[in-house]
């Protein structure tokens, strides 16, 4: 059972006094408009989540009432995002368009109440006509057309004799009503374009203020899980419901959307980043999408335990990223295993080990997981060690390789720096060290003091690999917040580092697409789908809060 909140209570509380017998009913409605984000995760752990734990239902909706904006691809992908996370809907995959013979009738029977009519003001007509928060709205001049004219009319234009904008359906409610959302709201539009699922049966769409009570209703859904922004719909969705004839009465409840530091979750910007060649495209491994996130190595279980720590409430929601990565390096600090990635090479020769001789060391799959088991690493003459662990010039307190310094490589030996080999700019190509040979495993014979450690990779072994570093996407916590600077510029010029050069232990060469390690001192790391066998592509997901190099040597 997941942690409760307000809705968890109103539910439970509901059952207990049995206003429920056929059970909790939810649904989880996207939009098949773009992928889905982390802000649908939120909402997806409620629904399904209160379904799995109150021993309920809960259906997936595809909220399809915009034929122009949604694609087959678009429903394909979040199918396969629904399952990732870890949820089922069993045979309750449905859509609103399913819907559109009831939605018809309910409006026809709206039309015979009196209860909707034919509207034939323009777009721009209706909008200045429906008045301001401080201003009541005007009666449209169509607004008493007769029953039969109205019936007339909406048929004529369910069977095409019209062109788009020309008619709305609207209900007739109250233009004065201090609601906006109950001054006449559109009910049909005329929209002459095909359809992802119904194709071209149809030319008039239903709004979605009008679709979703009524979808909602035809599910038996007891509870209509939304997003604040929802909430002055209300009244509408209620509206609905008790005009039309329905088979059941759900009750829509609203909590807050998630919000993430330095990243955006609206579908439309989202959509506009992919459009714009600004992302790799929906998944790339900056996106808060599931397909971005999960590229970017998050695992479901992650995602899930980041839902269940943020909580549902109706308090605004701006959630620091910091949240959403310790719980994956929570997850990963236990399932991932280690292995030695140099990042960014120099090359180390160790001039009194033998040339020829190779060494295989044991080295631990986790340090507090002895049933991960273990794997050998390949140790000979020269070796590459990360440029950032050197430094000519090293203050006392550089606990890493310096001429005249002596460092643990992890696992095999000690080392001391004795020359420094540079090109004629002046960087550092070569450091040559010697090795002591009475200190295999990386223990000093006597006992001595040797303060760093350093992860390595075997020259002649190693595995060339590219490594893909990521940050946050924007360089501003919230890129909307300014609505003169185009969220476009925000853009984090370093939110992807590609490195080119780096290295990795042999038995890396094989790592299939979504494979997930600890790349030791350096952070989680997960094998992209550009990965080809002998050339592995490897994205960061997270980096280490603090390194073992200084925290616990050895
Ligand atoms: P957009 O307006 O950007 O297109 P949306 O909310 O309309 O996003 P939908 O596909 O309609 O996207 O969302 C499906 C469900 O997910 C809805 O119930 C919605 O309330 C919920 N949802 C969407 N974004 C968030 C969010 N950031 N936090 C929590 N729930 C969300
Ligand atoms: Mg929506």
């Amino acid at each position: 059972m997941s942690a409760t909140n307000f809705i968890r209570q109103i539910v439970e509380s509901e059952l207990a006094d049995k206003r429920h017998p056929g059970g909790v009913v939810t649904r989880f409605p996207p939009e098949p408009n773009g992928y889905l984000h982390i802000g649908h995760a939120k909402s997806m752990c409620l629904n399904f989540g209160i379904a799995q734990d109150f021993k309920g239902k809960c259906y997936l909706r595809f909220d399809d009432t915009n034929p122009d904006r949604e694609s087959p691809e678009y429903v394909a992908a979040i199918k396969h995002d629904v399952r990732w996370l870890g949820f089922e809907w069993e045979n309750r995959l449905t859509h609103a368009s399913d819907y559109f013979d009831q939605l018809y009738q309910a409006a026809v029977e709206l039309v015979r109440n009196g209860k909707a009519f034919v509207c034939s003001l323009s777009a721009a007509d209706i909008r200045s006509s429906r008045g301001t928060l401080t201003q009541p709205g005007h009666d449209s001049p169509f607004r008493d057309r007769s029953v039969a004219e109205n019936l007339d009319l909406f048929e004529r234009m369910r069977c095409g004799e019209f062109a788009d904008g020309t008619h709305v359906l609207r209900a007739r409610i109250d233009m004065a009503s201090p609601n906006i959302n109950l001054r006449d709201p559109t009910l049909y539009r005329i929209r002459h374009l095909p359809h992802q699922n119904t194709g071209e049966r149809w030319c008039i769409y239903p709004m979605y203020g009008f679709t979703h009570p009524l979808s909602d209703a035809l599910e038996s859904v007891t509870h209509s899980l939304c997003t604040l922004e929802f909430e002055d719909q209300r009244a509408f969705y209620d509206w609905v419901l008790d005009n039309v004839t329905v088979p059941s009465r759900p009750r829509q409840i609203e909590f807050s959307r998630l919000a993430l530091d330095y990243t955006i979750m609206s579908k439309r910007l989202l959509t506009a980043l992919v459009e714009e060649k600004r992302v790799a495209g929906w998944d790339d491994p900056r996106m808060p999408t599931l397909s971005g996130l999960r590229r970017r190595g998050y695992t479901p279980a992650s995602i899930r335990d980041f839902c269940a720590r943020i909580g549902v409430t109706r308090n605004e929601q701006q959630i620091e990223m910091s949240v959403l990565e310790n719980c994956i390096r929570e997850d990963l600090d236990r399932t991932a295993p280690r292995a030695f990635a140099v990042l960014r090479p120099v090359r180390v020769v160790i001039d009194n080990y033998p040339n020829n001789q190779v060494e295989e060391f044991e080295a631990a799959n986790h340090p507090n997981d002895p049933g991960m088991g273990v794997r050998t690493v390949p140790f000979c003459r020269e070796l590459f060690i990360e440029q950032q662990d050197f430094m000519e010039d090293a203050p006392r307190k550089f606990f890493r390789l310096a001429p005249g310094r002596e460092v643990r490589l992890r696992y095999a030996y000690l080392i001391k720096c004795t020359e420094v080999i540079k090109d004629h700019s002046g960087n550092v190509i070569e450091i040559h060290c010697d090795y002591d040979p009475a200190s295999a495993g990386g223990k000093a014979p006597d006992g001595r003091k040797v303060k760093g450690t350093l992860h390595w990779v075997s020259a002649e072994h190693s595995v060339n690999a590219e490594i893909r570093l990521y940050d946050q996407l924007f360089v501003e916590p919230n890129p909307r917040a300014d609505s003169d600077t185009d969220f476009m510029d925000l853009i984090n010029p370093e939110s992807q580092v590609i490195l080119t050069g780096a290295k990795v232990e042999p038995s890396l060469a094989r790592a299939q697409c979504g494979d997930t390690f600890q790349f030791e001192r350096t952070g989680y790391f997960c094998a992209d789908p550009d990965s080809a066998p002998g050339s592995p592509v490897f994205n960061r997901t997270v980096p280490l809060r603090d390194s073992w190099g200084r925290k616990n040597p050895a």
